[in-house]
């Protein structure tokens, strides 16, 4: 029954050239969104007004309205019927059998709210609501609907435009920004429950993410890494295309094994992936940088380790989920997709190489130290890491 969309979007903060920033980027991840859905679609801006139109005959309703709703910045999405005007009689048929077709069931009240941005159309606003009103009262009196005009169960909107718009149903959106309105950062991404769940909140910023893997075959397998494409694929509905970096750690990890204390592994370990990770990030135009920490989840992510590990950041360290319990994480990782990869069970890298009692306060002198042992020795290991990394378009 619908051919047409109306996409609603918050409009704080995007007056002036913002607008139109906004605009356009919410433009392209709506494009990017419907290529899921079988259907074609024309994605239009008109006086303020972001529209989708199915162009092809048949569509999938449902996904497209879970693309849709997956767009950040949206607000609401508005099933309509878009009909010419032919006139007011014309339209309060087409009207009759759009709330027909919209609610079998006619015990309702409703309201109807019209807007005219069409200056000639013959009625103005206030007579359009009385007369179609009075036309739909009359059309399902019988079968017990009603006119309520303070708390109508049905706002019926019509629009009087180039063409006229009847809706009166509006499906959640996830609000947020357009992606692409925010600059670029790069997420460490594992295969965890916690680092999608934190690129998917950082692109409900606008912020564009990119994606670094750390892999450690063949201490971590092969499904352990399509895991982690999997997972960036699954966050790119949110996000729009994921580059992912996949970065082979091991000789690096090998060394500081032999080389640094095992207490101290783990922390010297997520140094090395800020300082890996930033360099790529500087390489892209990423200008910070998204993990999924939380603290006090583990105990490399004490309020303590989480400084020492951050001391040699020199981007913004966005961290989403830095005061969520992992229930909260959880329920949003379920809620967006991502919970059942998550949980297939391969390890990722940091679980082979862990010691039995890590620092849960590292000294941050202490750890510098150690890390210069290794300083020297470990660089050619980086280049040949960074000359070989592999890159994978996920979405
Ligand atoms: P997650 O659920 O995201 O795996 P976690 O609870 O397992 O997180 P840690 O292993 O301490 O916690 O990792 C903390 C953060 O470090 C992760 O959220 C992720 O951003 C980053 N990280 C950990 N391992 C890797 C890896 N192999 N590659 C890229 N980033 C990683
Ligand atoms: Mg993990």
């Amino acid at each position: 029954m619908y051919r047409a969309f109306l996409i609603k979007y918050g409009e704080i903060g995007v007056k002036g050239k913002n607008r139109y920033l906004f605009e356009d980027a919410l433009v392209k991840q709506i494009e990017h969104s419907l290529k899921r859905v079988e259907g074609e679609f024309k994605v239009s801006k008109e006086s303020g007004r972001i529209y989708v139109n199915v162009t092809s005959e048949s569509y999938d309703y449902d996904d497209t309205i879970k693309a849709l709703t997956s767009v950040f910045g949206i607000i609401g999405v508005c099933p309509m019927v878009q009909v010419e005007d032919h006139g007011f009689d014309e339209l309060a048929k087409e009207t009759i059998a759009y709330m027909d077709r919209a609610y079998p069931d006619k015990k309702l009240t409703f309201k109807v709210e019209a807007r005219r941005a069409r200056k000639e159309y013959p009625l103005n606003s206030q007579e359009i609501n009385v007369l179609m009103g009075e036309k739909v009262l009359m059309a399902f009196e019988e079968q017990g609907m009603r006119v309520d005009v303070h708390h109508p169960d049905v706002l019926l909107c019509v629009e009087i435009r180039n063409k006229i718009n009847i809706y009166s149903q509006e499906l959640k959106g996830r609000g947020g920004m357009p992606v692409g309105t925010n600059g670029k950062a790069m997420l460490l991404l594992s295969g965890g429950i916690d680092s999608p769940v934190a690129g998917f909140l950082a692109a409900k910023r606008g912020i564009t993410v990119e994606a670094v893997y750390f892999n450690s075959p063949p201490y971590t397998s092969e499904r352990a890494k399509q895991k982690v494409v999997d997972l960036a694929k699954e966050i790119s509905r949110y996000c729009g295309p994921v580059k992912l970096h996949i970065v082979n750690f091991t000789e690096i990890q090998l060394h500081l094994y032999d080389k640094v204390p095992q207490d101290e592994l783990t922390i010297i370990m997520k140094r090395y992936f800020y300082r890996v990770a930033e360099t790529i990030a500087r390489k892209e135009g990423c200008i910070g940088l998204v993990t999924g920490e939380s603290v006090g989840q583990v105990s490399s992510q004490t309020l303590q380790s989480l400084a020492v590990i951050n001391e040699v950041a020199t981007m913004p360290v966005i961290r989403p989920l830095v005061c969520f319990d992992k229930q909260e994480i959880i329920d949003i990782s379920i809620d967006i997709g991502t919970y059942e990869t998550s949980i297939l069970p391969y390890e990722d890298c940091c679980t082979i190489f862990v010691a039995k009692h890590p620092v849960t306060k590292p000294s941050s002198e202490k750890i510098a130290k150690h890390e210069a042992r290794v300083a020297e020795s470990i660089v050619p290991l980086l280049e040949e890491a960074l000359a070989n990394v592999e890159v994978v378009v996920a979405e």
